[in-house]
């Protein structure tokens, strides 16, 4: 199993090396092929040694690949001469990878406001008001004078109805319960069309309850009630905000693991950004990418890559817990384990089960 390995910018690195070392280590006791690493580089790393944050050489490479593990980028930090569109959302356009599946799930032993919550948000993630990959040439995002700023906002049948197939394959297997969040009182065509595509969508999973809610009244649930959803769809940038909130309400951002993944193609990416404030402090948070590592493992079984993948998932995510459990936590949960710290209890959990 060859699998990209992309450190990213900001404290990427760090929580790429901590991810790679688990993944490795969960693999080893259920199956006899280790993962083939492949490092690629993009971002600062990239702009160092090809003199583009996101060179032809790299997108080459993943074309190769069924999936990869990829680091935040610090985009904004980029020289002006080579700052284009973030290399993320390069990635997700040219691969199509137009869902991003982002849990928030409270561990036992962590502090969170919601303590019960255990939700999916399923985001769309290639169009909406994202200019920056809803147009096939251009940008959807514009200024026809220094003074006037236009954003069009792109939703299409086609693109709603495989995010909501996704969404209701999802509840099948967790407490089958879709929620969909849009703002069709007032972005009455875009998101309407959202929301009356995922509900004829919904129509072909007749186990699976359907409801929708206003993304405004959605983000007070979440605070009230968010222990009470099961899986969430919506659009690209109500999700990316929902699912901030979400995660932040289960403990904190360093949890928020996501799967950015097309019918073929995965990509495991945290949640959060490159968190520049702390890079290179051994504090960062690993959880999240090691989570979206277990999910990327878990997608590759379910396509046929093996189903040791499926069991190493299981490892990484009951290792996790359980160090969580033992009352280790890095200090955005309130801890004291730095990151090498954290990594070091969830590798003894490993080699303990
Ligand atoms: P982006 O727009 O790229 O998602 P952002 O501006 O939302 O980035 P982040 O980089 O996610 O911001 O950081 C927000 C805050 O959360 C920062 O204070 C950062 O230190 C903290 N943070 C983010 N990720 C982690 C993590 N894994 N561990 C600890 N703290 C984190």
């Amino acid at each position: 199993m060859r699998l990209g390995l992309i450190e990213g910018d900001g404290i990427g690195p760090e929580i790429v090396d901590a991810t790679r070392r688990v993944v490795d280590e969960a693999l080893s006791v259920v199956s006899a092929d280790p993962v083939r690493w492949v490092p690629l580089p993009l971002g600062h790393k990239a702009i160092a040694e090809h003199g583009v944050p996101v060179p032809d050489f790299t997108l080459d490479q993943l074309e190769e690949l069924p999936g990869w593990v990829m680091g935040p980028h610090d985009s904004a930090s980029y020289p002006a001469q080579v700052r284009g569109k973030a290399p993320g959302a390069i990635i997700r356009k040219r691969f199509d990878l137009f869902a991003n599946i982002r849990p928030a799930r409270a561990f036992r032993g962590v502090r969170a406001v919601t303590p019960g919550m255990d939700l999916v948000i399923v985001r769309e993630n290639s169009e909406g008001l994202y200019g920056d990959r809803n147009m096939y040439a251009g940008a959807g995002e514009f200024m026809p004078t220094p003074d006037v700023a236009m954003s069009v906002g792109v939703v299409t049948r086609t693109a709603c109805e495989r995010i909501a197939h996704m969404a209701c394959r999802l509840a099948k297997d967790r407490r089958k319960r879709v929620t969909v969040v849009h703002k069709a009182n007032v972005l009455t065509l875009t998101t309407g069309l959202f929301l009356n595509v995922c509900r004829e969508v919904a129509q072909h999973y007749p186990d699976v309850a359907v409801d929708d809610e206003h993304v405004d009244a959605m983000a007070a649930h979440l605070v009230r009630r968010g222990d009470t959803f099961d899986v969430v769809v919506t659009e690209n940038l109500f999700g990316d905000i929902l699912s901030d909130l979400a995660g932040e309400l289960s403990g904190s951002l360093g949890l928020a693991a996501s799967l950015n993944c097309s019918e073929n193609r995965a990509m495991a990416q945290a949640a959060h950004g490159a968190a520049p404030d702390i890079a290179g402090h051994n504090r960062a948070n690993p959880t999240a990418l090691m989570l979206s590592a277990a999910m990327l493992l878990r997608w590759l079984a379910e396509h046929g890559h093996g189903a040791s993948l499926g069991l190493a998932a299981k490892r990484i995510e009951h290792s996790i817990s359980e160090t969580f459990a033992a009352g280790v936590a890095t200090a955005d949960l309130g801890g004291r384990a730095s990151t090498s710290e954290f990594t070091e209890r969830v590798l003894a959990q490993l080699r303990r089960l």
